[in-house]
């Protein structure tokens, strides 16, 4: 029996089709005498993330049996407002290029639906608009989330899927989402469109000093005091932060002629952070290359993505969790950074 509340939020966010598969998943849990929780169940899902925490909870001690926290996973917060975070396993060769995959046997894409179904099949994923919601395999905090898109296309944003997020967001503000790009994207896959998603609140988010840059509908900032470059564009409206957002990455994307050689030398890729308190908004780090050198000569072991860039510096590896600094964190996030200047010529051509 599912309650009313329930259906109604898998009502309202879903096909005809899709919203009758996340039904049967809800009945599943229900059903399944492991976890049945009745008092769990009546009580109040307010929104679409706590169902989606509901249902993770509970799939992932059937399906994907990793817990996020106790003697497994250490962090420490440095004096700085940045975290490193040893999160054993993770396996840095994630991001197979097409030739390894097959060398490993890999055939398919990992992020294709019936990949993700075949490679686990206890799973119950999760639909929502034109994505499938499943708990990730290397989960770096409890209810890290991938959202994967429904068809196989490659990876890539435009305000439209930002408009999406958005919406989800809108639906469960208590997670936030993040996006890598297909050249530097940390550990993501880089062939299937997906964006992933956390409950934790990221140091990126906390006041650091800005710069007012532009003032409008959408605002564009340039977070001061930080040891990367990160970009803020917030507002109410989310269609004016996506457009805005977009507008911001074309400019680095498709520079204008007369900074272009610069802009290609500087900004190879982004990662980006979207996240909703009262205002819709986005960070965005411009990135100059994946890896510190000093990842390079395997003197420590980091690659980071979205969420390092947000400032959490993960790592697999014990001796470089113990051997970062405060002093280093910030390094690393500055090394991978684009300048600041190339950064500010070309935000000149939207403000
Ligand atoms: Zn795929």
């Amino acid at each position: 029996m599912i309650p009313h509340q329930v259906q109604q939020i898998i009502d309202n966010c879903c096909d005809p089709v899709r919203s009758n598969a996340n039904r049967r998943v809800i009945e599943e849990l229900c059903a399944d005498q492991r976890f049945r929780d009745r008092q769990e169940l009546s009580g109040a899902f307010n929104n679409l993330g706590d169902l989606i925490i509901y249902v993770q909870k509970h799939q992932t001690q059937i399906a994907i049996p990793q817990k996020t926290q106790g003697e497994d996973y250490q962090e420490r917060s440095l004096d700085n407002g940045l975290v490193v975070r040893y999160k054993p396993k993770r396996d840095f060769h994630m991001r197979f290029t097409e030739t390894e995959y097959q060398k490993r046997g890999f055939t398919e894409c990992t992020l294709d639906e019936q990949t993700v179904m075949k490679n686990f099949p206890e799973l119950r994923r999760f639909w929502w608009d034109n994505y499938f919601i499943w708990p990730n395999p290397s989960p770096i905090y409890d209810y890290h989330i991938t959202l994967a898109r429904d068809i196989h296309v490659v990876q890539s944003v435009s305000s439209v899927e930002m408009l999406h997020m958005f919406a989800f967001l809108n639906l469960a503000p208590q997670f936030r989402i993040f996006y890598n790009g297909p050249r530097l994207g940390g550990a993501s896959v880089a062939k299937h469109q997906h964006f992933q998603g956390l409950v934790n609140e990221l140091p990126i988010e906390r006041e650091w000093g800005r710069i007012e840059l532009y003032m409008g509908e959408a605002s564009i900032a340039m977070v001061q005091d930080y040891p990367a470059r990160a970009i803020e564009v917030k507002g109410k409206e989310p269609k004016a932060v996506a457009d805005m957002t977009s507008r911001v990455l074309e400019v680095f994307m498709f520079p204008p002629e007369e900074i272009a050689e610069d802009v290609r030398r500087e900004i190879v890729d982004v990662n980006i952070l979207f996240a909703r308190r009262g205002d819709y908004r986005t960070f965005i780090f411009p990135r100059t290359k994946e890896l510190p050198i000093m990842a390079g000569t395997g003197e420590y072991k980091v690659r980071p993505g979205a969420v390092e860039m947000s400032g959490v510096m993960l790592t697999g590896d014990k001796g470089t969790y113990q051997k970062l600094t405060q002093g280093m964190t910030a390094d690393i996030l500055d090394e991978v950074s684009s300048q600041r200047n190339t950064v500010l010529a070309c935000l000149k051509y939207i403000i």
